[in-house]
């Protein structure tokens, strides 16, 4: 019995994470689809350049992915660099420009000095394109999305989420439609959606917060009906 249920829970956690692949997958290609429309409107040598340097950096994208599903069926360590936050976010800036379009405008307010983290970078920027793309829908096309770094120094009294020590906050927050006390409480669970058949997996957020806890940090989100969402994404600090 013990084996059939280890098989069943292995096939349990194979499905989620293909499911949570392809559903990676799919932003990626959303972007090289509308790079592909915006290639069709340049003029300039300029924008063309800009727009090839931009493919580069979501193909990479795409990269980190497959090489993420091969260290999985390998079982291999997931790759963990010790990685400046606000230069990660600086160098996925465009890209997440791309996932939210141009009605909505990036904003980004990041520590001086903040903490080094340990993570998979490619990692990372898929978490962050997943938030980005939860904002846009959340704010159906115009908007502010915000992104802000900061060193919290969690003590013991905490009463939270994680331990206490040193964590990088990564938080996304959006203008957009934010959730019910109801959809909040379910967001993260896997494959809860409330958007139609073909647009949502409801993968994002439970993936988000599977890979934080992977890397030994959490996340916590804060949302107003009406008024916006606040995903706040801690990681340990590295050293
Ligand atoms: P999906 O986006 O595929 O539905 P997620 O796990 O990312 O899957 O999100 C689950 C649900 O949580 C969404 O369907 C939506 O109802 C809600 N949600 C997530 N992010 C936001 C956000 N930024 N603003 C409002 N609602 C959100």
């Amino acid at each position: 019995l013990q084996t059939t249920l280890f098989q069943a829970q292995k096939m349990e956690v194979l499905g989620q994470f293909s499911s949570g692949v392809a559903h990676d997958f799919n932003n990626i290609l959303q972007n090289v689809s509308n790079l592909i429309e915006l290639f069709g409107y340049a003029r300039e040598p300029d924008q063309t350049t800009s727009l090839l340097k931009r493919g580069r950096a979501v193909i990479a994208c795409g990269q980190a992915l497959t090489s993420r599903l091969l260290a999985f069926a390998r079982k291999t360590e997931p790759l963990a660099k010790v990685l400046d936050p606000n230069v990660l976010i600086e160098n996925v800036r465009e890209i997440l420009q791309l996932s939210v379009g141009g009605g909505i405008e990036i904003r980004t307010a990041l520590q001086a000095g903040v903490w080094p983290v340990k993570a998979d970078p490619g990692q990372l920027d898929l978490m962050l394109i997943n938030l980005a793309v939860n904002a846009r829908d959340a704010m159906g096309g115009t908007g502010t999305l915000t992104i802000a770094t900061q060193n919290v120094a969690l003590c013991d009294d905490a009463g939270g989420i994680l331990p206490a020590g040193d964590y990088v906050c990564i938080s996304v927050s959006d203008t957009g439609s934010g959730m019910s006390a109801d959809v909040l409480a379910r967001a993260a669970q896997p494959f809860f959606t409330t958007k139609p058949v073909g647009q949502g997996t409801g993968l994002g957020l439970s993936m988000v917060r599977t890979y934080l806890r992977d890397m030994a940090g959490d996340c916590k989100i804060v949302s107003v009906p009406g008024q916006g969402t606040c995903v706040s994404m801690y990681l340990p600090r590295a050293g």
